[in-house]
C-alpha cells in the first residue's frame, strides 16, 4: 500500500499538465496511466518507414495558448498550416469536379449555418445543430459530413449551444513529426507509473481508497482525466456512486467517432489531385480528404459521426476499400492500386479512450461546467469534455489539467 497527497488518474494532455502544475506548486502526487503509453488521444504512429501519421489528435489548435506550440517552437520542429480546406478544397460530384469557386459558395453558406444556430436558440432552448440549420440548401450534405468529421456526431445528435460555444480565433498548425511525438516530448521529467489501470475510487472514509492494477493506494485527492467514454461506460467504479447530477453530465457528453486514415501510392497516383478535396459519389455522403500533407506520398482521410462508426465496426480492410473506391471514382479504378502502406485509427474500440472526443447532445452544453465541478473537494475532474470553450482539444485538455491542479493544491 502507497500513500500521497494526489493521484492524477491518466497521463494524457490533461494529466500530464495536472502533473507539471502540482510540481511547480511542490505538490506531493502520482500519476498512474492505465496503458503501456503516455499521451491518451494524441498518439502517432509510423505510416512508412520515416513516415509519421498521428491517430490522433493532429492540428495544434489556438497555439498562442498551446503549451505545445512552445515546445514546438523550441525545437523548431516543422510546422504546416491548414489549408482552410472548406475555401481552398476541390468538391467531385456527379462525375467531375465542380468548378473553382463552389468552395466560396459552400463557405458563405457555412458561416450562414452558425447564425442560424445563433439565432435558433437566442433567448430559447438549446435545440440540434441539425434543427437550427437550412437543411433544403444545396450544400446541406457537405455542412453535415463536414460537421461531424470535425465534431464527431451527426448534425441531429450535436447541441448547437456547444457548436457555437466553441472558441476559434487562430489558425491551426501540425507538425511534421506528429503531435503524439510531440506530447512525449511534453511529458520528459515527468513521473508516470505506467500499466497501472485505476479500478476503482472509495471516498467512503476520511482518506480516498483507490484500487489499482498494482495495488492500493491512499490520497487525500484524486484528479480524474480519464475520457468521458471511460467514465459513461463505468470503467471506474466509485463507492458511493457518483451522485445524479455528475452522472447526468457524462451522459450528455458523449465521446463520438472520429477516424482517420493514410492511404500511401506510389507519387503517380497523387500528384494530379488537389490538396484539398471532398468526394461526394455514394450514400455515404461527402468524404474529405487532404493531399500529400508535409509533401509525403500519401493522402490523409478524415471521417466523423455515423459513417465512421460503421467503418470501425467494418474493420480496417473495408475502411481502405471504402475510401479506394471513392479514389476510382475520381480517377478511374486502373489509376488507383492498393496502396503501398495504410493506417487506419480506432478510438471507439480503444479500452482507454471508448470514442475519440465529446460532442455534447442537444441540450446538455451547459454540462461541460458541471462535469468540471469537484465533488466533496476531493474528486476533481479535467480532460477535454470537461472545457466548455475548448473541448475536443489538447489546449482545453491542457488548460483543465492545470486548472484542477491548481484547485486540488489549496
Ligand atoms: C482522432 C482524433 C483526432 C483529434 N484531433 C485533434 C486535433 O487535431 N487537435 C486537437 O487539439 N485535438 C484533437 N483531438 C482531441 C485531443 O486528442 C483530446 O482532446 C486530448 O488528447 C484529450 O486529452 P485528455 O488528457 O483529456 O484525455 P486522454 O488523452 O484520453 O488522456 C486520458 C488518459 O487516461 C488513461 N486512462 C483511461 N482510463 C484509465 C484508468 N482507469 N486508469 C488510469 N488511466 C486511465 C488513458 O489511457 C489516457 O492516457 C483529436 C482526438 C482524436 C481521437
Amino acid at each position: 500500500m502507497t500513500g500521497t497527497k494526489i493521484v492524477i488518474v491518466g497521463a494524457g494532455a490533461a494529466g500530464l499538465t495536472a502533473a507539471k502544475e502540482l510540481r511547480r506548486l511542490e505538490q506531493n502526487f502520482i500519476l498512474l496511466e492505465a496503458s503501456h503509453r503516455i499521451g491518451g488521444r494524441a498518439y502517432t504512429e509510423v505510416l512508412a518507414p520515416n513516415m509519421p501519421f498521428d491517430l490522433g489528435a493532429h492540428w495544434i489548435m489556438e497555439p498562442s495558448k498551446n503549451p505545445l506550440m512552445r515546445l514546438a517552437e523550441r525545437y523548431r520542429l516543422r510546422l504546416e498550416k491548414d489549408g482552410k480546406h472548406y475555401t481552398a478544397g476541390r468538391y467531385f460530384e456527379d462525375g467531375g469536379w465542380l468548378p473553382k469557386g463552389s468552395e466560396r459558395d459552400l463557405g458563405a453558406y457555412w458561416d450562414k449555418q452558425f447564425e442560424a444556430m445563433a439565432q435558433a436558440i437566442k433567448g430559447h432552448q438549446d435545440i440540434s445543430v441539425y434543427d437550427a440549420i437550412d437543411n433544403d440548401n444545396r450544400w446541406a450534405g457537405y455542412f453535415h459530413a463536414l460537421y461531424a468529421k470535425d465534431n464527431t456526431r451527426d448534425v441531429d445528435q450535436a447541441s448547437a449551444e456547444d457548436a457555437l460555444a466553441f472558441v476559434r480565433e487562430e489558425d491551426d498548425l501540425a507538425v511534421a513529426s506528429g503531435l503524439g511525438t510531440l506530447m512525449i516530448r511534453y511529458s520528459q521529467g515527468v513521473p508516470v507509473m505506467l500499466n497501472t489501470a485505476v479500478r476503482s475510487v472509495d471516498y467512503s472514509g476520511s482518506r480516498l481508497k483507490l484500487n489499482t492494477a498494482k495495488g492500493r493506494i491512499h490520497a487525500d485527492k484524486v484528479i480524474l482525466t480519464v475520457s468521458n467514454g471511460v467514465l459513461a461506460s463505468q470503467g471506474i467504479e466509485f463507492k458511493p456512486a457518483l451522485p445524479n447530477w455528475k452522472l447526468d453530465a457524462i451522459q450528455g457528453l458523449p465521446l463520438g467517432s472520429h477516424t482517420r486514415v493514410a492511404l500511401m501510392f506510389d507519387k503517380a497516383v497523387l500528384h494530379e489531385l488537389p490538396a484539398y478535396f471532398t468526394i461526394n459519389t455514394s450514400k455515404e455522403g461527402p468524404i474529405h480528404f487532404r493531399n500529400q500533407p508535409f509533401g509525403n506520398d500519401y493522402v490523409e482521410i478524415v471521417m466523423g459521426g455515423r459513417v465512421a462508426e460503421w467503418l470501425e465496426k467494418s474493420g480496417q480492410r473495408a475502411t481502405v476499400e471504402f475510401v479506394l473506391a471513392k479514389l476510382r471514382d475520381v480517377l478511374g479504378s486502373k489509376a488507383v492500386p492498393y496502396p503501398t502502406h495504410h493506417i487506419v485509427s480506432a478510438w471507439n474500440g480503444d479500452e482507454w479512450a471508448k470514442g475519440a472526443y465529446s460532442c455534447a447532445q442537444p441540450g446538455a452544453a451547459d454540462q461541460r461546467s458541471i462535469l468540471a465541478q469537484a465533488i466533496d473537494n476531493r474528486i476533481y475532474f479535467a480532460g477535454e469534455a470537461t472545457s466548455s470553450t475548448a473541448y475536443a482539444s489538447i489546449h482545453g485538455a491542457c488548460i483543465s489539467g492545470r486548472d484542477a491542479a491548481r484547485a486540488a493544491a489549496t
